[in-house]
């Protein structure tokens, strides 16, 4: 890839949501992914010809740009049993494929619209075939020609797809969105910083930068159309800030602040190895979530009493077919074994919403967040559970396993999970596997008929975990992907602030204790309020741990109990939100806190 440095343009400083810490600086890689407009218009009899070859010339540069990578991916192929090698060459055949092209040739001459619009709704009509085919094989095809469909736009078009999974060297991403499916398998060593259009700061590709520890600054709007290839670019994801073609000056000045939070963090990781316990000796869990095995150097050398949450889905988002017993029970016991004697707490399959199967990605609903996901997905499509509960309950045997199941709505879906397990547990005791005797089995709570019920559901289960991402989201009506309402995404929100101490309570109240896995568990200014709360353990993405243990050490529990006596006073989210950071700010330095 070229870098070009944009001359004639002057520096751009752009605001957005700060979604994970740090500063990177370098050149952009920019492109437009996702759900891109496709355009349509109408053309005459002269430009036929010239569409058809425009379409042709498409094909050509999609082929080449595909030859490109199944080059690198046949090196590779061990690492997928090559299945990805044989995706890529069936998209090959398909850009190919004189039906398609016939297709093309016909809609032009009877439509008399553009290339772009043309082949859409040719690959539409094709999908929509494949869709009511009653083979199963058939219909996973579709969601092939929806991505051939994509890289022949992206040729016809001049986008910019770049092959995420092997990139050349280090860039800036700067796109209009990102899948978590991409995310999550892009080329992490060479990707600086993430600058998108699109996403509030509990969305899943910004949990996974924060994972990944890469600075990330989402919701831009237009940043995409600002910055061209090749740019500088600036992420600030402290302070929300990307500055597109710095001047000197500017350059400078965040190259000091890189230095500066470098220091920090040098500073922080000296709390990693000491507990997490108050002045008055009120010692806390402190978790980390994981998305990704190979996590697990971070885990420990950030000092995690364990992991509070392993978001399993990630091992599906990350493969063209569904994972087996054997490679998820391969999965989990190495995670096990690589964390000797902590609680390892995997969480049950969370499919769906904005974390779609990509052998599934013809699959749309209306409302997402409110449909078809997680637990709700596992009952319905029970092989895939029970494949799942068999390789958890043999991966027991490696460790102190605890299983928990995302957004459980009401008992009846308790109680059939809870069977299916029990069933699933005597299959494998008839046939002899070895797993742990005790296996702690809890549940999410993050949807507010959980909350409101979690008197019921504690005499089920043997802990809670609440996944404030999805609660504020549910509780507040705000889609946390959306950064057109992410001003309204408010953890402080009385309402919510009311929602954890009923839960915290009727978990107390019926002896099991309580974790909070959501991002507002690493949020250093909601520690105190949590703490104050009862809350026993936190579970957050590793890099946030010496930050918190930092806060609790700082503090006793008492002073946090008055803090929360003074905020369940309060009666706005502003109002809780510019007292805790005003105190906050007088005993710590704050200036790069998320
Ligand atoms: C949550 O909703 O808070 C949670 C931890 O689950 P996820 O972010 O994966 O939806
Ligand atoms: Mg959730």
């Amino acid at each position: 890839m070229k870098h070009k440095q944009e001359e004639r343009c002057p520096q751009q400083i752009v605001e957005g949501i700060a979604a994970s810490s740090g500063i990177a600086i370098g050149p952009a890689l920019v492109f437009g992914s996702n759900g891109s407009a496709v355009p349509q218009y109408d053309i005459g009899e002269h430009d036929l010809e010239a569409e058809m070859q425009r379409f042709l010339a498409s094909v050509e540069s999609a082929v080449a740009a595909l030859d490109k990578i199944l080059e690198v991916q046949k090196k590779d192929q061990e690492v997928d049993g090559g299945q990805r090698v044989a995706m890529l060459e069936s998209h090959r055949l398909m850009l190919r494929d004189p039906d398609l092209h016939d297709r093309v040739q016909e809609l032009l001459a009877e439509k008399m619209q553009n290339a772009e619009w043309i082949l859409h709704t040719s690959i539409q009509e094709m999908v929509e075939k494949l869709g009511r085919s009653t083979s199963e094989y058939l219909r996973e095809r579709a969601s092939d020609l929806q991505d051939v469909e994509r890289q022949l736009l992206n040729a016809l078009m001049g986008w910019q797809m770049p092959d995420l999974v092997n990139l050349d060297s280090d860039y800036i991403l700067v796109c209009d969105d990102l899948l978590p499916s991409q995310a999550i398998t892009m080329d992490k060593r060479h990707v600086l910083g993430l600058a998108m259009d699109h996403g509030g700061k509990t969305s899943h590709t910004a949990i996974l930068t924060r994972a990944f520890e890469i600075p990330s600054v989402l919701g831009l709007r237009s940043i995409s159309a600002i910055a061209q290839n090749g740019d500088t670019v600036i992420v600030d994801g402290s302070s929300g800030t990307v500055v597109v073609r710095p001047d000197a000056v500017t350059l400078q000045h965040y190259r000091q602040k890189q230095k500066a939070w470098q220091k920090r963090e040098v500073r922080l990781m000296r709390y990693t190895q000491l507990p997490a316990e108050t002045r008055d000796g009120k010692l806390i869990q402190l978790k980390a979530n994981m998305e990704i095995p190979e996590e697990v150097d971070s885990v420990l050398t950030h000092g995690a009493d364990g992991v509070g949450l392993y978001r399993s889905e990630f091992l599906f988002l990350q493969s063209a077919t569904m994972p087996d017993e054997q490679m998820q029970y391969e999965v989990y016991s190495r995670v096990l074994d690589d964390l000797p004697g902590k609680s390892v707490t995997i969480r049950t399959l969370d499919l769906g919403g904005d974390k779609l199967f990509p052998g599934n990605m013809d699959y749309h609903e209306k409302n997402p967040i409110l449909g078809w996901r997680a637990i709700r997905f596992c009952l319905s499509e029970t092989d895939v559970f029970r494949t799942q509960l068999r390789a958890l309950l043999r991966a027991s045997a490696h460790g102190k396993l605890r299983i928990m199941f995302p957004m459980v709505s009401g008992l009846e879906e308790l109680n059939q999970a809870l069977e299916l397990l029990r069933e699933v547990r005597e299959e494998l005791l008839r046939e002899a596997v070895p797993m742990a005797a005790n296996i702690p089995v809890g549940v999410m709570i993050e949807i507010p008929a959980a909350a409101m019920i979690s008197d019921i559901l504690a005499r089920k289960v043997d802990f809670f975990s609440i996944g404030t991402n999805d609660l504020i989201q549910y509780t507040l009506a705000v889609d946390r992907g959306n950064e057109r309402v992410a001003y309204l995404y408010e953890p402080f929100h009385p309402a919510v602030l009311r929602m954890l101490t009923v839960i915290i309570r009727n978990a107390h109240l019926n002896g099991i204790p309580v974790a909070m896995c959501g991002e507002m568990a690493g949020d250093p200014l909601a520690s105190l309020i949590l703490l104050g709360m009862g809350l026993d353990e936190f579970s957050m993405g590793a890099a946030a741990i010496p930050e918190i243990k930092h806060i609790i050490r700082s503090f006793t529990l008492l002073e946090a109990e008055e803090l929360v006596g003074t905020v369940m006073e309060m009666k706005t989210h502003d109002e809780i939100y510019q007292y805790i950071s005003q105190l906050m700010e007088k005993r710590f330095d704050f200036t790069f806190g998320t």
